[in-house]
C-alpha cells in the first residue's frame, strides 16, 4: 500500500527527472532545435536584416556634444579623393559577411556605397574638406583628420554590432525557449498544473553552447568600445579642439610612389615585448591606406607609450625592398576588413588563390605582424621585383627574389 503522500513525491522527482531530460538532451545538442539548417539561417538573418536596415539611418553626430543628425551617408575613406581613383566602372571589391553561410565573401560594392557610415552633421564633416578637395593628405594635420574619422568609423560600427548582437542573442533565447516549452508541455506534470492555470510562456536562465558565443562576443565589444571611447575619443577631441601637440599619440604617416590600389582604414593588432625579460604586450593601431593617382598614403597611429613598439614594427617590414606592400597585405589578411580594392586587381587573382586568401582572411591566430605568404598585388610587384633585378644582385636579394616569385596569385608566370 502506497500513501498519497508518497505517491506524489514519487509523481514530483519523476517530473524533475523528465524536465531535466528534456534540457539535458538540449543541451546535449542546442542545434536539435532547429528543424533544419534553413530554419536556423531564417532565424538570425532575419535578425540580422532586421538590424541591418539601422545601419542606414542617421544617428547623433558622433562628434564630441553634437546633437545634430548625422547625415546618412558619411564616407570614412573620402570617395572622390581616394576610392573613385581606383574604382572601375563605378565598382570596388570589398570583403563582406555573406550572411547565409556566416562566412567572408569578397563582394562587388558601388563607390557610392563604400566605406559609408552614418557619423557626422553637416557641419562636422566640414572637418575633412581640406583634403577631400586636394584629394591628397598634404601633412599631419590632414592625416589626424582622417585618423579620426576611422576612429569614429571604429566606435559607430562596434556600437551598431552590439546592438545587432544583443538583439540576435535575444531572438535566439526566445526561440529556444518558445521550442523548449513545446517539449515540456508534453511532460504529464504540465496537464495537472495546466488544469488550474493556464501557462503561456517559459523561460529557461541557463547557458548553452550558442547563448556562450554571444556573450563572448558581447563582452570583447565592450571592451573594444570602452577601449575606443576610453581612450582615443576624448584625447583627439581635445587636440581637435586646442590645436594641442599631439603629445598622446604616436604614429607615421608615409608617401609611396606609385598607386596601390587598396583603400583602408582600419585597425590591428600585434603582440610584442620590448626584451626577453619584458612581458608581451598587445599593441593596438589604426592602419590606413589612401590611394591616389601617383602616389598612396600609408598611416599608422597609435597612443604614445606605444611609440618604441611600433617604430619596432615598421622597421621589421621597412628593411626589405618590398616591405610596405607586405605590410599592407597583412593589414588587409589580418586586420582590419574594411578595404576597398581595385576590381581588376582582385579579378586577375586566380580562382583557386581568391578562394584560399577569402579563407585566410582575419584568421583568428594571425596578427598583423605576420607576414602573408601570398600576394595580392601582383602587378605592382612584379614590375618593381623586374626594376630591382637590373639593380641589384647579392645573395639577401637573391634569396627575397626567390620567396617574392613564390608569393604570386595570378596566372601569369613571374
Ligand atoms: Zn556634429
Amino acid at each position: 500500500m502506497i500513501s498519497q503522500d508518497a505517491l506524489f513525491e514519487l509523481f514530483l522527482k519523476q517530473s524533475i527527472k523528465d524536465y531535466n531530460g528534456v534540457i539535458d538532451s538540449f543541451l546535449k545538442d542546442p542545434s536539435s532545435i532547429f528543424a533544419d539548417k534553413n530554419e536556423q539561417t531564417g532565424l538570425f538573418f532575419d535578425a540580422l536584416t532586421r538590424k541591418l536596415a539601422n545601419w542606414k539611418k542617421s544617428k547623433e553626430c558622433i562628434y564630441r556634444n553634437c546633437k545634430e543628425k548625422s547625415i546618412k551617408k558619411s564616407h570614412t575613406i573620402a570617395k572622390s579623393a581616394f576610392l573613385s581613383v581606383i574604382a572601375e566602372k563605378g565598382h570596388l571589391y570589398t570583403p563582406a559577411l555573406n550572411y547565409k553561410t556566416y562566412g567572408t565573401e569578397i563582394k562587388k560594392i558601388g563607390v557610392n556605397d563604400a566605406s559609408t557610415f552614418p557619423g557626422f552633421c553637416q557641419d562636422h564633416e566640414k572637418l575633412f574638406f581640406a583634403f577631400e578637395q586636394s584629394k591628397r593628405i598634404a601633412g599631419d594635420s590632414d592625416a589626424f583628420r582622417q585618423i579620426y574619422r576611422t576612429i569614429c568609423r571604429e566606435i559607430v560600427i562596434k556600437e551598431f554590432r552590439l546592438n545587432t548582437i544583443l538583439h540576435l542573442r535575444d531572438s535566439y533565447k526566445k526561440f529556444r525557449d518558445g521550442k523548449l516549452f513545446i517539449e515540456i508541455k508534453k511532460l504529464p506534470i504540465m496537464k495537472l498544473i495546466e488544469r488550474n492555470s493556464k501557462i503561456s510562456n517559459f523561460e529557461y536562465e541557463g547557458s548553452d553552447a550558442l547563448l556562450n558565443s554571444f556573450d563572448t562576443e558581447i563582452k570583447n565589444l565592450k571592451r573594444d568600445i570602452r577601449k575606443f571611447r576610453g581612450i582615443y575619443f576624448k584625447r583627439i577631441h581635445d587636440e581637435l579642439e586646442l590645436k594641442s601637440k599631439k603629445q598622446f599619440f604616436c604614429g607615421m604617416n608615409i608617401t609611396v610612389k606609385g598607386q596601390v590600389p587598396v583603400a583602408l582604414a582600419g585597425r590591428g593588432n600585434f603582440v610584442a615585448a620590448m626584451d626577453i625579460n619584458s612581458e608581451p604586450k598587445t599593441i593596438e593601431l589604426i592602419t590606413i591606406v589612401l590611394p591616389s593617382e601617383n602616389e598612396t598614403t600609408v598611416i599608422i597611429f597609435s597612443s604614445v607609450e606605444n611609440e618604441e613598439y611600433i617604430k619596432g614594427y615598421v622597421e621589421r617590414f621597412l628593411r626589405q625592398d618590398f616591405g610596405i606592400i607586405n605590410m599592407i597585405e597583412s593589414w588587409m589578411m589580418y586586420g582590419s576588413d574594411h578595404w576597398f580594392i581595385k576590381p581588376s586587381i582582385w579579378e586577375k587573382i586566380t580562382a583557386e588563390n581568391q578562394k584560399v586568401i577569402v579563407s585566410d582572411i582575419m584568421d583568428p591566430s594571425k596578427r598583423i605582424s605576420s607576414f602573408y605568404p601570398k600576394t595580392i598585388f601582383n602587378d605592382f610587384k612584379r614590375d618593381r621585383l623586374l626594376a630591382l633585378i637590373k639593380l641589384k644582385s647579392n645573395e639577401e636579394f637573391e634569396k627575397m627574389i626567390i620567396v617574392e616569385n613564390g608569393k604570386f596569385t595570378d596566372a601569369e608566370v613571374p
